[in-house]
This record gives C-alpha cells, sequence and structure tokens, in this order.
C-alpha cells in the first residue's frame, strides 16, 4: 500500500527524499504544496519531473470533496459534508466569532460511545480518521471558505481519545510552523470521558484545552444517558480530571447538555457545582439539540435560569454557549446522518 504523504512531517518527508536520493530542501518544497491543498503531484511545478513521477509511484495523494455545502442565513455559519476517498463522509462545522473563525472537526466516521442524545453514534463507528483527513478538513474549510481559521475545537463526529494516535498526530501538523501553525492553545479536544487516556494526553504537554463532556454529575443520570460512564463512574473521572489539571496547570472544562427533565433539576445543578470546584473546572452550558431519532428535549428557558442562577451563586465560572448554524443541522452527525437516512430512503423504495 502506498505512504499517506500528508501525514509526515517536514523532517520526516526529508527522511523519505534522503531515501529516495534527494536533496533534502526538496522536503520544505512538498511540505509548502501540501499546505496550500494541491492534492497532484503534477502541479508542484517546482519538482523535477522524474521526481513527480517517483512520488505518485512511493505516496498516494486524496483531495477530499464537497459533498455538501449550507451556510447559515442567520449568522453565517458553514458546514461542510466531505466525501473520503473510500466514499465515507464526514462533517466539518466553520463559526465566525468576532475573535476569528473556529472550526469544529470530527475524528472518526461514526462513533461507538453510544450516548443517547447524539446523533453522530447511531450507526455505530465505521472507521478512525487518519491524521491527513482530519487536518484536510481544518485546510479545506479554510480554503474553500476563505476564512482564515484560528481555532480548532475537537467536537464534531467521534471520540478524539479513542483515535489517540491519529488525533495527536493530527496536532502535531497542524501546529507546525511550516504548516497551518495553529496554535495549541487555540485548540480543545473534547472527550466524552475515556479516563484510560487522560494521563498519555497529560504526557503529551500539550497547551490545549480539554473539554469533557460531563453531561450529568451522577452516577445513576450520567450511566443512563452515557455508556461511557458505565464501569468508569463519575469519581474516577473527577479523579483523571483533578489529575490532568494538576499536571498541565490547563484549566479543564465540563460541557454540559441541559436535557429537559433529566438532568437540569436542582438536585444537579448542586452536584455540578460541587464537582466543578473540585477539579477547578469552568462550566459551559448548552441547550440540548433536539435530535430526531432521540427522545430528549431541551431545557426550558426557566429552569436554564435556575440552573445557571445556582452554579453562579456557588461561585461557579459558568458560561451559555450561543447557538450557531440551528438552520444547517450544525450539530454533531445530523448532517451525516440525514445524507444516511435519504440514502436509506432510496434503498427502501
Ligand atoms: N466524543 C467527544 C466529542 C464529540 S461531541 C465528546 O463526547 O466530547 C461534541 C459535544 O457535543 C459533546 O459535548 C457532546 O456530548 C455534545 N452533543 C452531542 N449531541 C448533542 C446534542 N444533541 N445537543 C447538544 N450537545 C450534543
Amino acid at each position: 500500500m502506498k505512504k499517506d504523504i500528508a501525514a509526515l512531517l517536514p523532517e520526516e518527508l526529508e527522511e523519505e527524499l534522503l531515501r529516495l536520493g534527494q536533496p533534502k530542501f526538496r522536503a520544505k518544497q512538498i511540505f509548502a504544496w501540501l499546505g496550500k491543498g494541491v492534492r497532484d503531484f503534477g502541479e508542484m511545478s517546482n519538482l523535477p519531473r522524474d521526481l513527480r513521477d517517483k512520488l505518485a509511484e512511493e505516496f498516494h495523494l486524496y483531495r477530499p470533496k464537497v459533498l455538501s455545502k449550507q451556510v447559515s442565513r442567520i449568522d453565517g455559519t458553514i458546514k461542510y459534508l466531505w466525501e473520503l476517498w473510500d466514499g465515507n463522509a464526514v462533517e466539518t462545522v466553520v463559526m465566525s466569532y468576532q475573535h476569528g473563525n473556529t472550526v469544529c472537526v470530527s475524528s472518526q466516521v461514526g462513533c461507538r460511545q453510544g450516548c443517547a442524545f447524539c446523533a453522530s453514534t447511531i450507526g455505530g463507528l465505521v472507521r478512525n480518521l487518519t491524521p491527513s483527513e482530519i487536518l484536510d478538513e481544518v485546510l479545506f474549510s479554510q480554503l474553500d471558505s476563505g476564512k482564515t481559521i484560528s481555532n480548532i475545537v475537537l467536537m464534531g463526529i467521534g471520540e478524539p481519545l479513542d483515535n489517540f494516535d491519529n488525533v495527536m498526530r493530527f496536532l502535531e501538523l497542524v501546529n507546525h510552523p511550516q504548516g497551518m501553525n495553529i496554535g495549541m492553545r487555540h485548540i480543545s479536544l473534547s472527550t466524552c470521558g475515556i479516563t484510560e487516556r487522560f494521563g498519555d494526553l497529560a504526557d503529551r504537554d500539550l497547551q490545549l484545552t480539554l473539554s469533557v463532556s460531563l453531561h450529568a454529575p451522577d452516577d445513576e443520570t450520567r450511566s443512563k444517558i452515557m455508556p461511557a460512564n458505565r464501569g468508569r463512574g463519575v469519581e474516577l473521572l473527577m479523579d483523571s480530571c483533578r489529575n490532568y489539571f494538576e499536571r498541565t496547570g490547563r484549566r479543564i472544562s465540563f460541557e454540559y447538555a441541559m436535557i429537559d427533565g433529566v438532568n437540569d433539576t436542582e438536585y444537579h445543578a448542586r452536584l455540578l457545582a460541587k464537582r466543578a470546584k473540585q477539579v477547578s473546572a469552568h462550566v459551559n452550558l448548552i441547550p440540548l439539540n433536539h435530535v430526531e431519532e432521540r427522545q430528549f428535549q431541551p431545557s426550558t428557558q426557566g429552569h436554564m435560569k435556575a440552573f445557571i442562577k445556582i452554579l453562579q451563586d456557588e461561585g461557579v465560572n459558568v458560561t451559555v454557549r450561543r447557538r450557531l448554524g440551528s438552520d444547517v443541522d450544525a450539530s454533531c452527525g445530523q448532517l451525516r446522518r440525514k445524507i444516511q437516512k435519504q440514502g436509506e430512503a432510496r434503498e427502501g423504495n
């Protein structure tokens, strides 16, 4: 099988070129072409023709295709559905804020975590994304939209810590000074709580923000809506968060989707406040996005207000996330799911 050239760092590319009997400086040229979105060795016009042919024999290159692109009329949020080389599809969302443009990338095709409120996990996990496929989500979103990406959130389809090595390599690539050069402080990685990996992540000593999708502060509620909690539990999650914070000095944020009648009572608010203070976490509240296949509904405005007040009175640092792109299916897995369903409907006809 041919190697994936877009997953190599410049220093590794140099080694490959030395192996092919080429001077090192070619590596820089190739890395620059790849960074411009060139996905055809024939277009790398400053390389000798025989080298271009040789590269095409040794390496494969693929350019993701735009299967669909939706632009929100409300806030300009752009949602892409990309077709990968094997026909699978993943979503990427570009959101514009005052402080810059944020891209929300997928890390897997599908997901095996089974969260009860989430659309991404409905068909299970199909496969991991490769490092270059994740990088391409950022690169081609920027090139297609013309918006310079300054922030990345790993909050699209998939569980990043379930695809650990590829996600780590993606981070190295996107952070590289000769590449997109996006600083780790501008990157957030979101997890449903794969605690076994928190230590490995802390070992990397990255300056990124770790977001934990908590969604419930007690085992009874959390295990009901998040199978990842079963066999791990909230106490272990809190210990892992505290360890991570102590080792890295980086404050964790808790994601909390407010679900009507499920996790939005006074009891939940008080326990959440305690948990957040235990590990010095910031709390990010979001009203649940209703997913057609799921029975859950977002909390009422009144319940959200009361919930926020309890957290604030307890001195917890809390923000409510603005919903962007509500008219373009811009939440986890909704667009991919919609296209899947259209396919299912066609097959059924
Ligand atoms: N697997 C990772 C990252 C992907 S999901 C994780 O679990 O964190 C990004 C965030 O969106 C997570 O916090 C996830 O729980 C949340 N989410 C999923 N479905 C949602 C929905 N219908 N409404 C609101 N948030 C949702």
